[in-house]
């Protein structure tokens, strides 16, 4: 057995205790930092509901909404979303022809040449140079980033179609499920940043639903806060910078219609909007000086479905222009086209006015024009979703050009003369109504489809003026002069200035992206 080393058997009790000690030391300190912190670590929660210091407060649950939650949440803010409706969504969640961008994965893998300088041109030209060029400019350099951002959340928008007014096919949408499901995009776009954010952000964006906004809480000339009526029709205070979302106006029929007051011309005729779009924001900020732009320039889209059991049902399901951009041709009561089928959406409302007559002939009824479009369109557009409109009797399966002629009440010789000519047309490159771009062309034994469209109104370009930096714009009472009012900022339908006259299918749920991330960054930087 090997002797004892004394020496060693001193220098292990040394060590036992020095360890014993460093050890008992360490728990102390851990105890000592965990009593310390809890406290705090509970104000930190507690903050997040009651009193946190960054907060925003954003006003409408639709994709401008959505975007600045995100962005402002990713910025450090705790968010609360006030939206009056049970579900979030808005007019976001209806859209259906797709997003805008330049220069994305997909535009280049289908070989599209396009730039952002020729993008804007499009949206200028079509805003009737009554675009805020800035805002113009600040809505294509980041459409790229937009669809980024949007794919950074495991969707693909790899489809791109060309809508009217554009150079270019630059519309992106979502190709339908390997099953053949429809995948539509604003619904897709709204449900999967619902899911993020009720998911990964849900310690820091709060969404409070059945909530309406009652007014503005201005202190010292700052904007610090809302008043919203809850879903128990109480009053309550949520404090923080605010992002104003809330859309439009043009399904607003109120007894303080915005519709009688800028566009009473317009007001009679039937919307693609939700019921949400009455613009209450804008009436119930009136007091506060802030400054409105365009607010005459309602859109009207010259192709909402006409439900054959009730033609005059107020409310219409959108003919997204996608159909046509995918090849679909609009014809009069005679079986004559009367316009370039892709061209502005004032420009074809107008030609319907000018060309068309009410439909089946009865006084009374809105204007239509019949929509022919034939397999080949459906499948380019989208055979599920087109399988929605006819579930639904808005689009019938005709069959033979013969089919088209008896059901159009006119000679089939008309209707073959009106696809010839087209044909023709197309193999020149151009036609009578300026049309440069034919998807498709229609041969005499296709199998054909029809459905009756009317114009609708659809989309308000006008609404709160706003900066570079999405912030509101106020006329100072002592001044006159504008100024950014602060602590306020706004993004999407709300707002004012991108389009102008007239506004670019897909432009819109980009600005809503765009300027939504920016509202909800800027407003998470200011407080
Ligand atoms: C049928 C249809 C199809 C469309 N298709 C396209 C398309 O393919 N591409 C495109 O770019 N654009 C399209 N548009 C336009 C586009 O969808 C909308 O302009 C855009 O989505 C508006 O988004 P938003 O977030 O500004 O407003 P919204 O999405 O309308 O959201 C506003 C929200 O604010 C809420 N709200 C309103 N008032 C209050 C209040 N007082 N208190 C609390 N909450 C309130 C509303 O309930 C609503 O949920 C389409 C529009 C329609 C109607």
């Amino acid at each position: 057995m090997a002797p004892i080393n004394p020496q060693r058997k001193m220098s292990r009790g040394i060590r036992c205790a020095y360890f014993a000690a460093v050890g008992l030391v360490g728990v102390v300190v851990i105890l000592v930092v965990v009593f310390s912190v809890l406290p705090q670590f509970d104000a930190m929660t507690s903050q997040t509901r009651e009193n946190a210091p960054a907060r925003v407060v954003v006003v409408g649950g639709g994709l401008a909404g959505l975007s600045a939650a995100v962005e402002a949440s990713r910025h450090g803010a705790w968010v609360t979303i006030i939206e009056k409706e049970k579900n979030i969504g808005g007019n976001s969640a209806k859209a259906t022809s797709g997003i805008n961008a330049v220069g994305t994965s997909a535009q280049k893998a289908k070989g599209i040449e396009d730039s952002i300088s020729v993008y804007i041109q499009d949206t200028l030209k079509s805003g009737d140079g009554l675009s805020n060029e800035d805002l113009v400019n600040i809505l294509a350099t980041n459409s790229a980033a937009a669809i980024d951002f949007l794919e950074s959340f495991g969707l693909r928008l790899t489809d791109v179609v060309q809508l009217g007014g554009h150079s270019v096919p630059r519309t992106h949408r979502f190709p339908p499920t390997a099953e053949g499901k429809p995948v539509p995009v604003g619904w897709t776009l709204i449900s999967t940043l619902k899911k993020y954010i009720e998911g990964s952000l849900k310690d820091t964006v709060n969404v409070l639903t059945l909530s309406t906004f009652k007014q503005l809480v201005i202190k010292d000339g700052r904007i610090t806060g809302i008043e919203y009526i809850d879903n128990n029709g109480s009053v309550q205070t949520v404090e923080g910078a605010v992002v104003l979302t809330s859309g439009g106006f043009a399904n607003d029929h109120t007894a303080t219609s915005l519709l009688e007051k800028y566009v009473p011309s317009l007001a009679s005729l039937p919307t693609t909007n939700g019921v949400w779009a009455t613009g209450d924001i804008i009436k119930a900020t009136s007091g506060a000086n802030l400054s409105l732009i365009h607010m005459n320039k309602v859109q009207v889209h010259p192709t909402g479905f006409i439900e054959p059991s009730q033609p005059l049902a107020h409310t219409k399901f959108l003919a997204p222009e996608a159909i046509r951009g995918c090849g679909a041709i609009l014809l009069n009561a005679e079986g004559k086209r009367f316009v370039n089928e892709l061209g502005r959406r004032d420009h074809v409302t107008a030609k319907m006015v000018e060309h068309c007559k009410p439909y089946k002939g009865v006084e009374g009824n809105p204007i239509v024009a019949a929509m022919l479009l034939t397999q080949k369109v459906i499948d380019r557009f989208g055979a599920p979703a087109v399988g929605f409109y006819r579930f639904k009797g808005l689009i019938e399966d005709v069959g033979s050009v013969a089919k088209v002629a008896e059901k159009l009440g006119i000679s089939v010789d008309i209707i073959r003369e009106t696809l010839h000519a087209y044909r023709d047309a197309a193999g020149r490159g151009n036609d009578a109504f300026g049309k440069t771009v034919f998807p498709l062309t229609f041969e005499d034994d296709d199998h054909f489809f029809l459905a009756y469209v009317t114009p609708s109104l659809h989309y308000c370009m006008g609404g709160l003026k706003i900066s570079t930096s999405a912030q509101v714009q106020q006329v100072d009472a002592a001044s006159a002069k504008e100024r950014s009012l602060p602590g306020l900022f706004a993004a999407g339908e709300v707002t004012g200035g991108v389009h102008g006259n007239n506004r670019l299918g897909g432009n819109s749920l980009l600005e809503c992206v765009v300027f939504g991330r920016i509202a909800g960054q800027h407003a998470a930087h200011y407080v």
